[in-house]
């Protein structure tokens, strides 16, 4: 296997970034003004370009990081300057945990210390100097990386990401009318697209080479005449994506009986033993 397929979890609260991808999902109206900075001011048009390997669940997952990032530094406010050099911050520690070497405050203070008297503004300026960072990119990339693999797993969830998706994708203005097909008067829906074969893959395996409906054994082993179909979890008639977090493996007839309306997905896994 190549290097490059294999990555390192460290499961530094990768379920604490799951668990809040999923709740923004589950409680979209709790957090409309949230989701609009991430899909509003057409943004969508950033979600469109068909089948990117940084999919855009990737990208729901950065931005809900860099949220919390910005949240966490929300309580260091009322510290004074002698309290700031002391204290770990929660970037520096999740920074040591993924052994990612980095300027800590105190060390950067010492060339930046006549940038302000204030402990605030001094923390504001180096929480800006770690966002832009090698450290901060390297540390993101790492919890992106962690937090896909355990969301990519979770059908119901990728069905409400691309339930909300899709509602923006129906409401937008469209730019450019190329990546668009007309199926009704005036309903213009995303071009259907050939489904890369490292999406069809990831799908494949995730699914266990399963229909996810009807468990019908896909994987050519005990029955070559059951093919495979990748879906689109929301149908791109019904304003779905093509994106890898938006398919599901469904055998011929599933995929047939499921048609172009429905967003079914099954919550039913195989036990791993
Ligand atoms: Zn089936």
């Amino acid at each position: 296997m190549k290097e490059k397929d294999i990555f390192k979890m460290d499961y530094y609260q990768t379920y604490y970034f799951a668990d809040i991808c999923n709740t923004i999902m589950e409680n979209e109206f709790e957090y409309l003004r949230t989701l609009d900075d991430f899909w509003g001011n057409g943004h969508i048009s950033n979600f469109i370009k068909p089948f990117q390997k940084y999919s855009n669940l990737h990208m729901f997952i950065e931005f809900t990081i860099d949220r919390l990032f910005y949240e966490s530094n929300q309580n260091y406010s009322e510290f004074t300057i002698d309290e700031l050099l002391n204290k770990r911050f929660w970037i520096n520690n999740t920074l040591d945990y993924h052994n990612i070497e980095h300027i800590s405050f105190k060390e950067w203070y010492k060339n930046n210390s006549n940038i302000s008297t204030h402990a605030e503004d001094l923390m504001y300026k180096y929480l800006e100097f770690l966002e832009f960072s090698d450290f901060y990119i390297k540390l993101k990339n790492q919890m992106i990386e962690e937090t896909f693999f355990i969301l990519f797993l979770n059908r119901k969830f990728l069905r409400e990401f691309n339930l909300n998706l899709s509602g923006i994708l129906e409401i937008s203005d469209i730019d450019d009318i190329n990546d668009f097909t007309l199926v009704k008067q005036n309903k213009l829906v995303l071009k259907r697209k050939h489904i890369p074969k490292w999406a069809e893959k990831a799908v494949f395996y995730r699914d266990r080479g399963i229909c996810t409906y009807c468990k019908k054994d896909l994987s050519g082993v005990m029955n070559i005449s059951n093919k495979y179909h990748i879906d689109h979890i929301v149908p791109l008639e019904k304003y779905g994506l093509n994106d890898v977090s938006n398919l599901q493996l469904l055998c011929e007839s599933c995929n047939t009986s499921k048609g172009s309306k429905h967003t079914k997905i099954s919550n039913d896994y195989e036990r791993w033993y």
